[in-house]
């Protein structure tokens, strides 16, 4: 599940960013409006996190244009200012829900989930390749009937291989989907954490479902791995 967080003040983006990182969503993070727009058109996201007061182009602004662009990704939007008026005026124009600044972030969290499951009931919340299956809302993962454990980083890095089922991904687009980082050659987190993964989905049984294509990176699909 991806976020868009669109928020001005670092502090307050990277408090989010963290929160729902732990929380096992992968969040990219823009930092004004102009800026939030054009990824929130341009990728795909579950959900944008907006907030109000922006500088250049405001909330309510870049809310329009991306309903304008045909973009029904759900919004919640960030006011600092409780007035009923903002609160009229951005479900007005088309937000999902709002939270009034300062807030709990298990609130935040709690709206989070409720608008990502609204919207998934859309969208399918089960990817599958051969006998695997994950399930995005309960956060489960089963293999030929069998459930699997996995942490949240585990989670979200097997999410990108299915949701890119059939597509070799390399180190580093895997690193900064998943770990949000620009890919570093001294670092092997990624070969890490696949192999992990392996451990978990692949190791006990016959058919591999992650392969490794040398040179270039790793790709699940229902090919044997051998
Ligand atoms: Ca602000």
């Amino acid at each position: 599940m991806r976020i868009l967080i669109v928020e001005d003040e670092p502090a307050a983006a990277s408090y989010l960013k963290k929160g729902l990182t732990e929380a096992g969503f992968v969040t990219d993070w823009a930092k004004d409006g102009a800026d939030g727009l054009h990824l929130a058109v341009g990728e795909e996201y579950d959900l944008v996190i907006l907030d109000v007061m922006l500088p250049g182009m405001n909330g309510w602004e870049v809310l329009r244009a991306l309903r304008a662009a045909g973009r029904e990704t759900p919004v919640l939007f960030l006011t600092a200012r409780d007035q009923i008026e903002d609160r009229v005026k951005g479900l007005e124009s088309g937000a999902d829900d709002y939270l009034v600044k300062p807030f709990a972030f298990a609130e935040l969290l709690a709206r989070v989930r409720i608008l990502v499951r609204r919207a998934g009931a859309k969208q399918p919340v089960t990817l599958r390749v051969g006998d695997l299956e994950m399930d995005l809302l309960r956060r489960r993962v089963v293999r030929a009937g069998r459930r699997i454990d996995l942490t949240a980083k585990e989670f979200a890095l097997l999410e990108l291989l299915l949701r890119r089922q059939g597509e070799v991904l390399t180190r580093s687009l895997i690193a900064s989907q998943v770990w949000d980082i620009n890919f570093d050659s001294d670092t092997n987190v990624v070969e890490v954490a696949i192999r992990r993964l392996r451990a978990k989905i692949d190791d006990e049984f016959a058919t591999k479902l992650i392969r490794t294509v040398r040179g270039m990176g790793y790709v699940v699909d229902e090919q044997d791995a051998g």
